[in-house]
């Protein structure tokens, strides 16, 4: 076996047009804070609808300031789902508050909009309502956002999706990120995401207010408007510090990368629910549970994730990576991870999540993959589950 005959379980597609917009970059005057940011956050706005877009050097700063920008500090509770990166949760410690989690769904993986609803009742009678609430489309799966709005309306928080998975989703045909169910969205374009800008992030709003605070966060809180300004101007020079921000800035080069990687979302996402819809059928009759749908969401497939007996994870997951095919495990739950043990979440708390991880296992996908690379990827499950059976 070769490097090339590895197939990783996700991977960017780079075209020539996309070299070609990075290089025309760096040929020209401004490498950052030049036009391509702006017009990137005008491409996403104008596909995924929503009014205002912030983008960033990162998902994960742009869940930092969109804590900030909704208020979150120390003494203030941010709860997210445990099936998820890290950084879903670190956004609230980075402003000091506390990490509540709510178990998922035991089909989608999704946060469980009854356990939401139980531990909020209980919270409420202890005073310990959450400030914010941040859904995480696992997979690219939406989250019933509906009901979870619901929710917030009901018991006064502020709704962040974590669509890091989900640019091009749906949920009740409308596009995830049109800011109909939250406050903010995010979006990350990580080269394992569905978009790619290398390093990179957005986050979306329909609040023109909230959108000019996230724009001050991700700048040092540096103005050079004078509406917003405390003194006068010394003279044309002038600029003023604010609060505290930080530099959370994407380049140009990134956003070029992201405007032309843009033209081709739809594409990506065609072609990732084709190999999916074929996975459907593949793997159909075979002892294992295939990756999940809903009838409310389209998932944009950032990840297939087929649930096995957990008697057979850890052998299925070594046969294949023994034939170079490089699956991967989405998530650990975050309060296993040794920063939050420390706090003291017992697992017990968190059953569904327990199940999940113990059957969890994210086969190859992503629109570069062939269907002959796909067939490699059901034929060595096959054979597992075959010399299995012998
Ligand atoms: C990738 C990811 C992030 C962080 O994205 P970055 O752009 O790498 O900072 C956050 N949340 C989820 C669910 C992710 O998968």
């Amino acid at each position: 076996m070769t490097a090339e005959d590895r197939i990783l379980y996700s991977r960017q597609s780079i075209s020539t047009d996309d070299i070609e917009a990075v290089v025309a970059v760096l040929h020209s005057d401004l490498l950052t804070q030049g036009p391509c940011v702006p017009a990137f956050e005008q491409a996403v706005v104008a596909q995924v609808g929503s009014a205002c877009a912030v983008a960033c050097n990162s998902a994960t700063s742009a869940l930092h300031i969109a804590c900030l920008a909704l208020g979150l500090g120390p003494g203030d509770h941010l709860w997210t789902s445990p099936i998820t990166f890290v950084a879903s949760a670190n956004c609230a410690r980075y402003c000091g508050a506390e990490v509540g989690f709510v178990d998922v769904d035991p089909v989608t993986g999704n946060m469980s909009v009854a356990a939401l609803e139980n531990r909020l009742i209980a919270a409420e009678r202890e005073d310990r309502l959450p400030r914010i609430v941040v859904p995480v489309h696992l997979a690219g799966l939406p989250c019933e956002m509906e009901a979870i709005a619901a929710l917030g309306r009901r018991f006064g928080f502020h709704i962040i999706e974590d669509a890091s998975h989900a640019i091009g989703a749906r949920y009740q045909g409308l596009p995830v990120g049109d800011g109909r169910y939250s406050d903010i969205t995010i979006f990350s374009f990580h080269p394992v995401k569905i978009i790619t800008t290398g390093e990179g992030g957005m986050a979306l709003t329909l609040d023109a207010a909230l959108a000019g605070r996230l724009q001050l966060l991700r700048s040092h809180a540096i103005t050079r408007d004078t509406q917003l300004m405390s003194h006068t101007p010394d003279g044309p020079w002038y600029y003023e510090q604010t609060g505290l921000g930080y530099n959370y800035r994407m380049t140009d080069m990134a956003a070029a990368l992201g405007i032309s990687q843009m033209r081709r979302l739809h594409d990506f996402v065609a072609r990732r629910t084709l190999l999916a819809d074929r996975y459907d059928q593949l793997l159909a009759d075979l002892p294992l549970r295939l990756a999940p749908r809903s009838e409310a969401g389209h998932s944009a497939w950032h990840l297939y994730i087929i649930r096995v007996d957990a008697k057979d994870r850890l052998a299925l997951f070594e046969h294949m990576r023994a034939d170079n095919l490089i699956v991967n495990v989405h998530y650990i739950p975050v309060y296993r991870q040794p920063y939050y043990a420390a706090f003291g979440y017992p697992p017990d708390d968190y059953p569904e999540a327990e199940q999940y991880y113990r059957e969890a296992i994210s086969i190859p996908l992503h629109p570069g993959m062939s269907e002959q690379d796909q067939d490699r990827v059901v034929a060595s499950i096959r054979r597992y589950y075959a010399e299995k059976a012998a």
